[in-house]
């Protein structure tokens, strides 16, 4: 659906922010997993026709079969994507209706009554429909990225991208904008960015972990978390000793428990007496590969 072949960016200021990204994003929910700074947005704004890459390619399979350069092709590229921005700002005076409203026609929707079948049923989609000629400004943190999600499907976007849209949302409104998601994506290829695991744990059949610009895995979240079977460890530390166990173990993960760390090691055997062997998870595997790229770096820095 939509393939990436050894894109590069390097900012003005000497940051590599997309070092040879090379991923392929089939349809339905793609997470894009990585933390701050990883290089996420950079990717999402290339993609989203935003800004240009130095070097690299992109293809998105067209409507027909046909494939869309997404570099150098971007009106073509613009009439298939919906794309909703980290900062994605609204008039708060305007009601979510006329805004709609308002995308629509910059959208290219001119005929009057369409329009509103359109903007009408994307208000339903996202269920802001009895909330419609509400002034945007009073709506909360999940009924605005639910607005936000209605004008990025304005024109049946083939291709929609959400960039870390869950981020201050709670965990009530963040469950119903994932669910809206998941729906949009039975039909078309999302791209979900987040920092958050667990946004990608439930809901994304093929992902990525990403950092420093560099795609450090990518495939089914199962299949990552299956990788790690049998050499994840758990265990009860005191405070105190929670640097030893960091000096000696590569501990992926720590969590206070009753007010005492517990951390999750990774080893390919028991590291000590005490440890007890876990059912990995997403957040092992996050873990995991951040701190081997870590131990890449730190190698190659001393080399
Ligand atoms: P993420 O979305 O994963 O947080 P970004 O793509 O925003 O990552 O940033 C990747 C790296 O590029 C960061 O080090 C960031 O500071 C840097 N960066 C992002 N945008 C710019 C820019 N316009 N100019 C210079 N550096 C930038």
């Amino acid at each position: 659906m939509l393939r990436i072949r050894e894109l590069g960016k390097t900012y003005a200021n000497g940051v590599h922010a997309l070092n040879d990204v090379s991923l392929d994003i089939p349809r339905g929910m793609f997470g894009l997993l990585g933390p701050n700074g990883a290089g996420k947005s950079s990717l999402m704004r290339t993609l989203a026709t935003l800004q240009e890459a130095d070097h690299g390619s992109v293809t998105l399979e067209g409507a027909d079969g046909s494939p869309i350069d997404v570099l150098r092709d971007k009106d073509t590229v613009r009439r298939q994507l919906g794309y909703l921005p980290q900062d994605f700002g609204v008039y708060p005076k305007v009601s979510a209706e006329d805004l709609l409203e308002h995308f629509a026609v910059l959208k290219g929707l001119t005929a009057r009554r369409q329009r509103r079948e359109v903007v009408d049923g994307l208000l339903q989609q996202v269920n802001l429909w009895d909330a419609r000629k509400r002034k945007l400004g009073t709506f909360s943190g999940g009924m605005r990225q639910r607005f936000g999600i209605a004008q990025a499907l304005l024109g049946n976007p083939r291709l929609v991208i959400v960039d870390e849209p869950t981020a201050g949302l709670d965990p009530e409104e963040r469950n119903r904008f994932l669910n809206l998601l998941a729906e949009i994506g039975e039909n078309v290829a999302v791209i979900l960015s987040t920092h958050i695991v667990e946004d990608v744990t439930d809901l994304c059949p093929t992902m990525a972990i990403m950092n420093k610009g560099q795609v450090l895995l990518t495939g089914r979240p199962n299949d990552a978390i299956e990788s790690l079977a049998n050499q994840v460890w758990r265990k009860q530390v005191a405070k105190a000793t929670l640097g030893d166990y960091e000096s000696r173990h590569t501990v992926l993960s720590t969590r206070l428990v009753a007010g005492n760390p517990v951390i999750h090691v990774f080893a390919p055997e028991r590291p000590e007496e005490g440890f007890e062997q876990v059912a990995p998870d997403l957040e092992d595997v996050y873990f995991q590969r951040l701190r081997q790229q870590a131990r890449r770096v730190a190698q190659a820095d001393a080399a």
